[in-house]
């Protein structure tokens, strides 16, 4: 494996391939084999990067397949050379990772966007889906949802990223604490196994592997295809934000909220230290109705703690929305001069980080290197958490937003590989840091790298029960205290479904053996 070190350039990696069968020998048997698309061997270093911008491997070769056995067909063939190569094979959505994950030295990537040929298919019946290839992007399902006037429940943060590479996460955002994460709301997959099998499965059918890949890193099949449920669109959005100044109260009243029966749609939140400026508040367009009134709070130097909430509606039913809204915030025990509220249409809720993205683009900050750290804390740990982290790990600077907000367990499916805390309520906190070109400060990486050890150590030495989420890990047996009970189950399913260990190298849970 090649980490770039800190300080350093980013250079690609060389590809090697230790095996009997060399690496001639293979370039010919994948050049040979007949594809609806194509594999290519040269101008395929855009699969070295990732969004963490801080893991480059470059493999042998990229598919960009047109069908579904164009994958099967390659993973046949690497399947059928047995452990005589170490060859592997790594699908790649949207390359968002962070460290890595999509990423094969001297292997196959699999162009999953490439695989975006089909047309979604729509069922608007009673139990309304799409079925959509694991290639496919969520903004795109978005708009060609609304032109059905449906949509997905629940989704991400950011919408540019592919079906098969949340899925194999969870795929969590505002909307989590009522329809589960995004992997509660597929009723069927078509996976194409590491021994090449293409199998469809569901709740009823191939229900082991259904819920292997459902969180399962990508470490059982590759999803080519799959079955979205749908609910009728809304056209807006309310969307509201109130600050808190104490932590206790702001958890209290998230938890009041994915506790109670009111009808938000979104709820989230996130930790305001110390600064302002574009890289703390990308992921967002929020434009407060009363600009003047949001830029006349001061927070004196203190951390702040907002709520962030939304309300779906159409504009014929806006007074109801209006009534039943201050009904709700009625009951919380915000900061009262720092409501601050937006109105904005569906789709701009939905992709708000995107302008974010954008804004970023323009000024080169978006492909710098991102050392993010997501964990999932259990609810009765999120005070001392708390208090350790904002009120000393990170009390004097911020590189990017942290995100906080409670989920209910009850909403996520049992016996999915995703590993969450054993409790019936945990946060999901995200520090989402970038780190500034050329910085070896506070905003460097070697700090901010340091500062996510601090949080980690703390966790471990405190025994929180703190699970990561997007975990990466380097080692067997981390990745082994990370399953916890759960490993011998994911263990025994890719022996199961992969037993060469040919898919999703860049995780490091499985190395085939040769
Ligand atoms: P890739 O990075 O290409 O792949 C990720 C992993 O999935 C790899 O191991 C890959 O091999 C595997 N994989 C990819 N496609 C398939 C497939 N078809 N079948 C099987 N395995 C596959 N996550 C959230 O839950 N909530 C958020 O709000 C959120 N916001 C984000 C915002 C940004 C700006 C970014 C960069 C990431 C965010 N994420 C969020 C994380 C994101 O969900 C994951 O990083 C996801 O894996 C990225 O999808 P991708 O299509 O880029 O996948």
């Amino acid at each position: 494996m090649n980490k770039t070190p800190p300080s350093s350039k980013q250079t690609l990696a060389t590809p090697t391939v230790s095996s009997q069968i060399g690496s001639s020998i293979i370039h010919s048997s994948l050049k040979r084999l007949t594809l609806d698309g194509n594999i290519s061997f040269e101008n395929i270093d855009y699969a070295t990067k990732d969004f963490g911008n801080r893991y480059h491997f470059l493999p042998l070769a990229v598919l960009n397949p047109k069908s579904i056995s164009d994958i099967s067909t390659t993973v046949s063939l690497v399947f059928g050379m047995g452990s005589s190569t170490d060859i592997t094979i790594a699908a790649r959505g949207h390359g968002h990772s962070l460290e890595g994950q999509a990423q094969v030295r001297g292997g196959v990537i699999v162009n999953m966007e490439s695989l975006r040929i089909a047309e979604m298919h729509f069922n608007t019946g009673k139990k309304a889906y799409v079925d959509v290839s694991g290639g496919e992007l969520w903004i795109n399902i978005l708009h060609e949802s609304l032109k059905h006037g449906l949509t997905p429940k629940s989704w991400t943060d950011y919408l540019h990223l592919t079906v098969g590479g949340t899925l194999s996460n969870a795929g969590v955002s505002g909307q989590a604490f009522r329809h589960g994460p995004q992997i509660n709301n597929v009723y069927q997959l078509d996976v194409v196994t590491g021994k090449g099998d293409v199998v469809t499965c569901s709740d009823d059918q191939n229900t082991d592997l259904f819920y292997g890949v459902l969180g399962g890193l990508g470490q059982f099949g590759i999803i080519t295809r799959a079955r979205i449920a749908l609910e009728p669109a809304p056209t807006m959005v309310k969307w509201i934000r109130l600050l808190y100044s104490d932590f206790s109260i702001f958890s209290k009243d998230q938890e009041f909220l994915i506790s109670s029966q009111n009808s938000l749609d979104y709820i989230e939140g996130f930790v305001i230290i110390n600064r302002t400026g574009l890289v703390n508040n990308w992921r967002s367009s929020f434009n407060p109705k009363d600009p003047v009134q949001a830029s006349q709070f001061k927070s004196e130097g203190k951390v702040l703690f907002c709520l962030e909430v939304a309300k779906y509606f159409n504009p014929e039913n806006k007074s109801n929305i209006n009534q039943n809204i201050d009904a709700i915030l009625s009951e919380l025990s915000y900061i009262r001069s720092t409501l601050f509220e937006s109105e904005v249409s569906y789709v701009q809720f939905l992709d708000r980080v995107h302008i974010g993205e954008m804004k970023l683009r323009e000024k080169g900050l978006w492909e710098v290197p991102h050392p993010w750290l997501n964990l999932l804390i259990p609810k009765s740990k999120i005070r001392e958490f708390a208090a350790e982290v904002f009120g000393n790990i990170l009390t004097d600077t911020s590189n990017g937003p942290i995100l906080i907000y409670p989920v209910n367990k009850s909403k996520w499916r049992n016996g999915t590989s995703t590993v969450t805390p054993e409790e019936n309520v945990f946060y999901l906190v995200a520090f989402l840091s970038s780190v500034m070109p050329y910085s070896t400060g506070k905003d460097g990486l070697e700090h901010i790298l340091n500062q996510n050890n601090r949080i980690l150590n703390f966790c471990k030495r405190n025994e929180l029960g703190v699970k990561q989420y997007l975990p990466h890990y380097n080692t067997q047996d981390e990745w082994k205290a990370h399953f916890g009970k759960q490993w011998e189950v994911f263990k025994r399913r890719k022996s199961t479904y992969d037993p060469l260990a040919i898919l999703a190298p860049g995780h490091r849970i499985f190395k085939k053996a040769v």
